[in-house]
């Protein structure tokens, strides 16, 4: 079992993407969120204490390959494209305005590829990896509030 944050846009999309191709969802047990029987073995994400979620490597397999469609560049381009940010927008992060350094850096598509956005330098913007995982390929509109909400948090902090 692999213990991931989720947020519950995400949930929904991984409960239904285990769905597609002929699974079968079952009756959940306490503290399970989803359950769903696939030809590679039972997805299920379980909710744990700390607000994250236990997934079965078959959900979990599912949920690589959803974010592989809808996240952010990758290798050689994504470091190119960061370079291109950095001189555009600094080191900072798009979402939160925290420092965001090396590995920590994401290139975020904010129109999603999933939903049509492209790499042209216009649709991206640098962020730290957790504001990165957490918006996922939210919608932009949620994007935003996300924004606004982080920025409110740390000024109030
Ligand atoms: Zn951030």
């Amino acid at each position: 079992m692999q213990r991931i944050p989720l947020s519950p846009a995400e949930l929904m999309r991984l409960q239904s993407a285990c769905a597609e191709g002929g699974g079968v969802p079952e009756p959940v047990a306490a503290g399970e969120a989803f359950r769903v029987r696939t030809s590679g073995g039972v997805a299920l994400a379980r909710a744990c204490e700390d607000g994250t979620f236990a997934l079965s490597p078959s959900a979990f397999a599912v949920l690589q390959k959803l974010r592989a469609a809808g996240a952010q560049p990758t290798g050689e381009s994504a470091v190119k494209l960061a370079g291109e940010l950095i001189i555009r927008d600094g080191r900072r992060c798009f979402y939160c305005d925290g420092e965001v350094r090396g590995e920590d850096a994401v290139v975020e598509r904010l129109l999603s590829r999933a939903r049509g956005g492209s790499d042209d330098l216009a649709n991206l913007a640098l962020a730290c990896r957790p504001c990165a995982g957490a918006v996922c390929d939210r919608p932009i509109v949620q994007k935003v509030r996300f924004r606004d909400e982080r920025r409110l948090r740390r000024s109030a902090a």
